[in-house]
């Protein structure tokens, strides 16, 4: 950790990211001090921690661990209404997430990506491309290691990919990609953020520090986005969907541009969906600015059939094609999957009850032929099929149930979509169970 100041640090949450950089701070010579709220008997990072000889305080978070504290990393979980971060804000203190030593550790440029939704699929993309090219490139966020962890093996050769959640970039400080993405922004995690305005600027913190050699790569169909990135120094490359667009990606009905050049044949493309091309642009823009080659890019979007459980191929049988979109728990992400297809669709959705209605659907059910549903929104989802016209409803036990109705009322030239518009929690652990229950079933037809 060259050029950092600080020597007292204390790690506030422990979980993956806290332990990682209480090593690596702990590593680099400086005192560090941890605090976790779960009790040390039933924490067995604390006592992983604590063997390597840090100071480790748990079972609550007693004021006094702020003593002699020069700059504190936390958690991007907590929020800033925990006493000690309060308490940390009055004395001034730098209040970090592990993205910032990510930074500070990284020797090789930096691609930072963001957004409400896309991220994990953008940073999975823009990767293998990058690998497909032979350059060398590594993975960090939610679907690879935590951030500076990787940072702290990279050379200046490396490119390092890290996915970046709002939570993580208001707790940067210094924080620079060489590449900064901005998919997009939904209104979510408002319980968190409480207003619009604080989530769209934590979402710009991650070109904010950017100056005129680097670059961010936009969403030009999305106006609030096109608007955050007007205070950006660094040079704009606007993504569209809909319009040519000189400066950056485009396409027309035949191929995929950067700019003049044609990079890939859209006949190339596995991957469906609307929403899923944005992705694609925005990864294009990032790996060519990486030194990406088109003949690597196509490579990877001839056989990119999706991140696990968003908006997956699964497989084709009889003529009947079966998605796994598992990750889809709410109703933006069911609609944007539902407007992926223009075939006739079986939709196979529900599970955890919020209490809230199914109605905002209703515009994207024209394809949908018949819906199985399964969770405790089924009832609610069938008067959504009925109000709507859909010929079929039908409510079965689980996803696996579901997989198999589904098959059985199919036609020839159906896609099946699992794309649930819920949480899974009532059924299943976790969103990646359910569709792991889906696809096994799926494996079983005949
Ligand atoms: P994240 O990592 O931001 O949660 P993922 O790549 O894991 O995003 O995709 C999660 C879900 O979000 C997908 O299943 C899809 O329904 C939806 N989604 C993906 N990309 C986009 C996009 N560019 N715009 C809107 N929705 C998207």
């Amino acid at each position: 950790l060259e050029k950092f100041p600080y020597q007292h640090v204390l790690v506030l949450g422990l979980a993956k990211s806290g332990e990682a950089a209480a090593t690596l701070l702990h590593e680099s010579g400086i005192q560090v001090r941890v605090n976790d709220q779960k009790p040390y008997e039933d924490n067995p990072q604390a006592k992983t921690l604590t063997q390597k000889g840090i100071e480790v305080v748990t079972g609550g978070h007693p004021l006094s661990v702020l003593e002699g504290i020069d700059y504190l990393v936390k958690n991007p979980g907590i929020p800033y209404t925990n006493p000690i971060v309060q308490e940390a804000e009055e004395r001034g203190l730098p209040i970090v997430t592990e993205v910032e030593l990510a930074y500070r550790l990284a020797e090789g440029p930096i691609i930072g990506i963001t957004g409400s939704n896309g991220k994990t699929t953008t940073t999975t993309l823009t990767y293998e491309m990058l690998q497909e090219s032979k350059r060398p490139v590594k993975l960090a966020g939610n679907i690879g290691k935590v951030s500076c962890e990787v940072a702290q093996s990279t050379t200046d050769k490396d490119t390092l990919v890290i996915e970046l959640s709002s939570f993580q970039l208001i707790g940067t400080e210094t924080f620079k990609p060489h590449i900064a993405v901005f998919l997009n922004l939904y209104e979510a995690h408002l319980d968190y953020h409480k207003t619009m305005e604080h989530y769209g600027y934590s979402k710009a913190q991650v070109f904010m520090n950017q100056d005129e050699g680097d670059y961010v790569i936009y969403n030009a169909d999305h106006e609030d986005v096109t608007n955050y990135v007007k205070q950006a120094k660094s040079q704009p490359i606007p993504f569209s969907t809909t319009s040519y667009q000189p400066e950056g990606v485009w396409k027309d009905d035949e191929w995929l541009y950067l700019k003049q050049e044609k990079i890939v044949r859209l006949e190339d493309i596995m991957l469906v969906g609307a929403h899923n091309m944005e992705n694609i642009m925005a990864s294009v823009a990032a790996a060519k600015l990486s030194g990406a080659t088109n003949d690597g890019i196509t490579s990877v979007l001839k056989t990119f059939s999706g991140v696990k459980h968003r908006m997956q191929f699964v497989k084709e049988l009889q003529g009947r094609t079966f998605f796994n979109d598992s990750k889809a728990t709410n109703l933006l992400a069911t609609s944007k999957a539902l407007s992926a297809f223009d075939t006739p669709t079986i939709l196979l959705a529900g599970g955890l009850d919020r209490g809230n209605e199914f109605d905002d659907l209703a515009p994207y059910l024209k394809n949908v032929r018949a819906m199985i549903l399964f969770g405790e929104t089924a009832p609610k989802l069938q008067e959504l099929a009925q109000n709507n016209g859909i010929e079929q409803s039908i409510i079965v036990d689980n996803v696996k149930q579901a997989a198999e109705e589904a098959y059985r009322i199919s036609n020839k030239g159906d896609v099946i979509l699992l794309s649930p518009a819920c949480a899974s929690w009532d059924q299943y652990r976790t969103f990646e169970e359910r569709g792991d229950m889906f696809m096994e079933a799926v494996h079983t037809l005949e």
